[in-house]
């Protein structure tokens, strides 16, 4: 089978691996690292569409290669969709993820809603055209970390329909229901309707 090899603009190792086995067998990822991009491309924007068309267009301007890109979000309804874009940096520039779900935490102390969902926009430049794909996973957070497996906030987040949080879910469960599983769907679909 001939593979075909897709630029990811991310540093994420674990994004990269979850993208890659949510497109299968017949793709190959190649990550910054693995182009030669050494570089924390900074996201200036204040939307996560924005945020992740720059991250696309950085690669496609400085290495050539058509490529993809993502941006996520956790957004909390009982705090008006916070944190939203800053969610990397939630409880500061260290992007430290105890920080951030300890902050996340002591924001949601008093509110009975916790309901919220993780947003996920992939940017694709592929022959000179951007296009946007978005993935939603709702949920709500837990009242306390659980879990151990994943990244960033997944000790915090139970999807909806289940009692665990991704954190316990592990790898095989989440990249059937999560957001960036929903939006790789897309690309995937899209994808394939150009072959
Ligand atoms: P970014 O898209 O890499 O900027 O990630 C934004 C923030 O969301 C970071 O704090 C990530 O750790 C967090 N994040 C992104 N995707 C997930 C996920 O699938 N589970 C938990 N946290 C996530």
């Amino acid at each position: 089978m001939q593979k075909i090899t897709l630029v990811f603009a991310t540093n994420n190792a674990h994004k990269a691996r979850e993208i890659e086995q949510i497109l299968g067998p017949a793709y190959t990822v190649k990550t910054l690292k693995d182009i030669g991009c050494a570089v924390d491309i900074p996201e200036t924007e204040d939307t996560l569409e924005g945020n992740a068309l720059i991250k696309a267009r950085y690669v496609k301007d400085n290495y050539g290669f058509d490529c993809f890109s993502e941006d996520t979000g956790l957004e909390v309804d009982a705090l008006d969709g916070a944190p939203g874009v800053i969610t990397a940096r939630y409880a500061g520039d260290q992007k430290d993820p105890e920080d951030n779900m300890d902050l996340l935490l002591e924001n949601l102390k008093n509110k009975s809603n916790r309901k919220a969902q993780f947003r996920t926009v992939i940017a694709l430049i592929q022959d000179g055209k951007e296009t946007l794909f978005e993935g939603i996973c709702r949920g709500e957070i837990a009242a306390q970390q659980r879990g151990t497996q994943g990244f960033g906030y997944d000790p915090i987040f139970i999807p909806d329909g289940y009692k665990h949080t991704f954190a316990e879910l592990g790898d095989s469960e989440k990249h059937q229901i999560s957001h960036r599983a929903h939006a790789t769907r897309l690309l995937v679909e899209y994808l394939q309707g150009l072959q």
